[in-house]
């Protein structure tokens, strides 16, 4: 169902309400900006009204995946995330329409620190059932990071002659 703007009203988009350069969406026919390349590959901004509709709703993904009917009852859509994931998907800043009802589901939580994981909007690993929170990642790196140089700096100096290692000079041979 398409809503027609009031009369003399200019066309926003439904997301951001700004008027320049807008398109339709795909999968649901809605104003929105035509913005997706301002979107910088890779760098995982959500500053492109299009891109976030289309790559974080269900509206988007129910589409891309050639779903049947609509998103809101669809249970390809219901059993293609965990039960956060479609609830985020269904309700977050990016929709037109959100889903109702959403399904009640169990926080997400750090298996290490068991902080409470916002699948949606935070960084984190998961491996299997466990999740680690952006922060236990950071310090796992950490400590791995810090490990490995430490031990080969103690056995360059074991096996040194205790001189300090010069100042990037270089003898050359030849
Ligand atoms: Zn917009
Ligand atoms: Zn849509
Ligand atoms: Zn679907
Ligand atoms: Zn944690």
């Amino acid at each position: 169902m398409r809503t027609t703007p009031p009369p003399g009203a200019r066309p926003r988009c439904g997301l951001c309400g700004k008027t320049k350069a807008l398109m339709e969406t795909e999968c649901c026919g809605r104003l929105i900006c035509d913005d997706e390349d301002t979107y910088v590959a890779f760098s995982y901004a959500r500053n492109s009204c299009s891109r976030n509709h289309r790559r974080f709703t269900l509206c988007g993904y129910h589409h891309a995946e050639s779903h049947i009917g609509s998103w809101k009852d669809c249970s390809l859509c219901r059993h293609g995330f965990e039960t956060e994931l479609y609830v985020w998907y269904g309700t977050n800043e990016y929709n037109f329409e959100k889903l109702e009802g959403p399904p009640s589901y169990e926080p997400t939580k750090c298996f290490r620190c068991a902080s409470v994981i916002r699948l949606g909007e935070e960084e984190y690993a998961v491996l299997g059932k466990r999740y680690t929170c952006a922060k236990c990642m950071a310090m796992e790196m950490d400590a791995m990071l810090r490990r490995t140089p430490a031990s080969s700096r103690q056995r360059t100096r074991a096996t040194g002659s205790g001189k300090k290692p010069g100042r990037g000079r270089r003898v050359r041979r030849g």
